[in-house]
């Protein structure tokens, strides 16, 4: 379906090269395009090979791209463990296929298991990213300031810059505050540094879907509720969230319109020479205990930025490379000017 001018954009969530695809009819009508690339639909009338040009391209000849239901099967197919479980599951002991699915994985907001939600697709799609469709989006000057998301690897420097941006204009960005069961500290203030909640009272708002994320130390919950995000934002302030990029699909919602930036480590070699008088502090529950960065937390680091990039780089927005810190938080500084003057593409869902 065209949106309102008539034309279709589509936000492409995977590379593609037509010279490697054996399924094109003919390699020289192919379009070639990047994960994140935004596509103008020219045509759908196949059910295959959609017609499709770059967006802004002056060139009005439209080249040939797997459609997305095309994609979506063949994609499926390549990764059985994204295929649906039976409805039925039998009770013979499973095969080494059958053991490949994913039996417990629930959708957090609707509690039910995503592949029984959609019970006539063989696939769940959600988990086989091809195309988005998108529409240009400007922020209104009565409206709400976009949720902003930061995710990246420990130690990447995350923190640093995010505390760097409060203290630019404490006025304009908001950090939650989030809620923990443990007793308050004498010079600690309900509402300041936590929420302090009871353990019966924490464990009934997760059971209610009222967490993005949580955790447990030392005995005792954390976690940064939906409503500490709602209540910086309608402070009129931009918030700033860092989280797991896993949490990310389930802010994506109209109320939030999310823009996630993600903070990647340069090369290993400018690891070694820029982080080697730095410190890390390896984990959230190390309570601030920092130490020197090892030649392991660099691998570390590399190896689960490759993770989140090839898991959920379809999510991101922005991508910094996060080498030298004043130039990362100048090129930060810059994305949020530009978040809030600049005509962006978001999902169409989010509009409706
Ligand atoms: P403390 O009790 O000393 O204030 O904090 C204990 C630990 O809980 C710290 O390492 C802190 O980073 C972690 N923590 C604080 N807030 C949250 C949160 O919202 N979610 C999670 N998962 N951990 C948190």
């Amino acid at each position: 379906t065209p949106s309102k001018e008539g034309k279709m954009f589509i936000k492409a969530l995977f590379d593609y090269d037509p010279n490697e695809d054996k399924a094109i009819p003919c390699k020289e009508a192919g379009l070639s395009f990047k994960k994140g690339d935004i596509l103008q639909i020219m045509s759908q009338d196949d059910a295959t090979w959609w017609q499709a040009k770059h967006e802004g391209d002056a060139n009005p000849r439209a080249g040939l791209i797997p459609s997305k239901h095309f994609q979506e099967r063949r994609l499926a197919l390549r990764r059985p463990e994204i295929l649906v479980r039976p409805l039925k599951v039998s009770n013979r002991k499973s095969s080494g296929f059958r053991r490949s699915f994913r039996l417990s994985r629930k959708d957090k907001k609707t509690n039910k298991s995503m592949y029984e939600c959609k019970k006539s697709d063989q696939y769940d799609t959600a988990d086989v990213p091809t195309y988005e469709e998108v529409t240009p989006y400007r922020r209104q000057m009565n409206e709400n300031y976009r949720l902003v998301v930061l995710v990246g690897p420990v130690g990447v420097g995350l923190n640093e810059l995010k505390r760097k941006l409060l203290i630019s204009d404490t006025q304009h960005y908001g950090v939650t505050v989030p809620h923990t069961t443990r007793p308050r500290r004498s010079q600690e203030s309900d509402g300041v540094e936590y929420v302090f909640i009871s353990k019966h009272l924490f464990e009934t708002d997760v059971q209610n879907n009222k967490f993005i994320e949580y955790g447990e130390y030392k005995n005792n919950y954390y976690g940064t509720s939906i409503d500490s995000v709602r209540s910086v934002l309608a402070k009129n302030k931009v918030c700033l969230l860092d989280v797991q990029p896993h949490t990310v699909k389930h802010l994506r919602t109209l109320e939030f319109k999310p823009y996630v930036i993600f903070i990647k480590p340069p090369s290993i070699e400018r690891l070694r020479e820029t982080r080697k008088n730095a410190k890390i502090i390896s984990s959230r529950d190390d309570q601030g205990a920092a130490k020197p960065f090892t030649e392991e937390d660099f691998q570390e680091m590399i190896k689960s930025a490759q993770i989140m990039e090839s898991q959920y780089g379809h999510l991101f927005d922005k991508t910094i490379v996060n080498d030298d810190l004043t130039m990362a938080f100048s090129e930060l500084k810059t994305t949020f000017d530009k978040l809030e003057t600049d005509t962006h593409w978001v999902p169409v869902s989010w509009l409706h």
